[in-house]
């Protein structure tokens, strides 16, 4: 019952990153990548994690999770590089210097997003604000990527943190990191991440459930394995050659289940305690292999057949659910999906990289992409529109990679008080405005204003990420009228003239 991923919490070679990433990569540039772990070991040099292993092995644990995400290797190179603007005395300039703008970019967007506070919850705006301000702080989908696979590392390495800053991270995890996974397609790293931050979280419930549910999980593994067999069979005769894939459900997605009020904690009443998944070369094939299971065994009326191939849910997810009566009675619920569909809901975009560099290499026919070779444009995604380019056809890779480098909410940005509160304000906005989002009389008794630690003057305009410190004089009257000239928030504006009646 235990999802726990067998990979290495240390790794100090780069051979085996390589190895995986030439079975994905025909041209893969090696000497680029060598070329980064060098210049990040060195960079590195000294340094120890809490877990008592060199700095170092970080990084290269996060550039072998990309490549068994299958990223491009800009992201691979990122994630070797993803520190050494923070913790070594390298800058974003050195390294555009020696890997250029490209590398440099991702490498100045994580170390940006980097530095974002992400405070507890307060309100679930407030959550949701945080998550968009990552995003659009990231400007490419890959920094949010590379950002996901440093947190999941930092997750399994969490026990060697102090544990007054376990719960704050785990916390941190759940509500943002593993909802940016969910949103982004990346099922299978939510679910990671979320078991990883669980027993930090509610670490009662976590036992609790643990121990309720491990006889469940026993006899739901064991039924599987006969199940399998019977499916194979079947499908064999029809001249159907499938793959099957048994998983354990997360944990922490079964205790959300049982939470749910038509569950009432009562684990009898969870058919997905063991996912099977029936994986199949082309789409036509889910439709064969759903009758297969219909013929074997009964459907269950009330929870029926749920299609998410012919309609797809908002994040790309695609694959046939189906729940029908084992011979002994028991509830299961099959899910049919092809390769790709399989990839694409656990990777969600990563995947995207790979069929983007597949279909350039093979130079995919048509056909073969409305076989479901290569993910269809689906429906646009709801959550922050611009999301929704990563959905849309891809022509090749650059494109594909052009087209997630993020502009969501392009006309927004978020700023930060000097005690890391962030704002979120439009595009041009000043100190000023600043001043009046916090509260009005700060932005009546403004007198001077630092970004960065630079005096600037009001009607600077401000760019994403900046700090954002307000000088004030208690004894100022109200604000001045060429303040008009230059805000560009309406309640800025609105306050001004206010007080310049008055
Ligand atoms: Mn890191």
């Amino acid at each position: 019952m235990n999802n726990k991923p067998d990979r290495p919490l240390a790794l100090k070679e780069i051979a085996p990153i390589l190895d995986k990433m030439r079975r994905y990569h025909d041209d893969l540039d090696e000497a680029l990548v060598k070329k980064a772990y060098r210049y990040a070991k060195k960079a590195h040099q000294g340094q120890k994690r809490l877990s008592g292993d060199p700095a170092f092995t970080h990084e290269v644990v996060v550039a072998d999770i990309l490549a068994d995400w299958r990223l491009d290797t800009a992201s691979v190179v990122a994630g070797l590089l993803h520190d050494v603007v923070e913790d070594t005395n390298k800058t974003v300039t050195n390294v555009e210097k020696h890997f250029g703008e490209e590398i440099a970019e991702l490498v100045g967007g994580l170390t940006r997003v980097g530095q974002i506070r992400l405070r507890g919850s307060e309100s679930d705006g407030f959550v949701e604000n945080l998550r968009k301000m990552f995003l659009a702080m990231s400007k490419d989908l890959r920094v949010v990527i590379v950002k996901l696979a440093d947190r999941y590392h930092n997750m399994l390495t969490l026990e060697y943190l102090p544990e007054d800053k376990q719960v704050g991270i785990a916390q941190e995890t759940l509500e943002v990191f593993a909802s940016l996974a969910e949103r982004l397609g990346m099922g299978e790293v939510k679910g990671q991440l979320e078991d990883l931050a669980f027993p930090y979280c509610y670490p009662e419930e976590y036992e609790e459930l643990i121990e309720y549910a491990q006889p469940y999980y026993k006899k739901a593994e064991d039924r599987i394995e006969k199940v399998k067999r019977e499916i194979l069979r079947a499908l064999a005769a029809e001249g159907l050659r499938v793959r099957i894939d048994g998983r354990a459900k997360h944990l922490y997605s079964l205790w959300r289940k049982l939470a749910r009020p038509e569950k009432d904690g009562d684990i009898e009443k969870i058919h997905d305690l063991m996912a099977l998944r029936i994986i199949t070369k082309k789409k036509e094939d889910c439709y064969l292999a759903l009758g297969v299971v219909h013929k074997i065994w009964q459907l269950v009326p009330r929870l029926g057949v749920r299609d998410f191939i012919a309609q797809s849910k908002p994040n790309g997810y695609q694959s046939i659910h189906t729940n029908v009566f084992l011979a002994d009675g028991q509830i299961i619920e099959i899910q049919i999906r092809t390769e790709e569909m399989h990839e694409q809901a656990e990777h969600g975009v990563a995947a995207h990289w790979y069929y983007s560099q597949a279909k350039s290499r093979q130079g995919a026919s048509s056909a073969e992409l409305e076989e479901g070779k290569i993910f269809a444009p689906q429906e646009k995604m709801t959550w922050v529109q611009q999301l929704a380019a990563w959905q849309d056809e891809i022509v090749d890779s650059q494109d594909f990679i052009e087209s997630v480098k993020f502009d969501a909410l392009k006309h927004r940005i978020f700023v930060f008080s000097p005690k890391g509160d962030a704002y979120d304000l439009p595009e041009g906005a000043t100190p000023i405005d600043f001043a009046y989002q916090i509260h009005t009389e700060l932005g009546n008794q403004v007198v001077g204003a630092k970004v960065d630690g630079q005096m600037v003057s009001l009607d600077h305009e401000l760019s994403n990420g900046e700090v954002v410190e307000l000088l004030i004089d208690r004894k100022r009257k109200g604000p001045s009228a060429n303040w008009l000239d230059f805000v560009v928030t309406r309640l800025a504006r609105r306050k001004i003239k206010k007080n310049l009646r008055r």
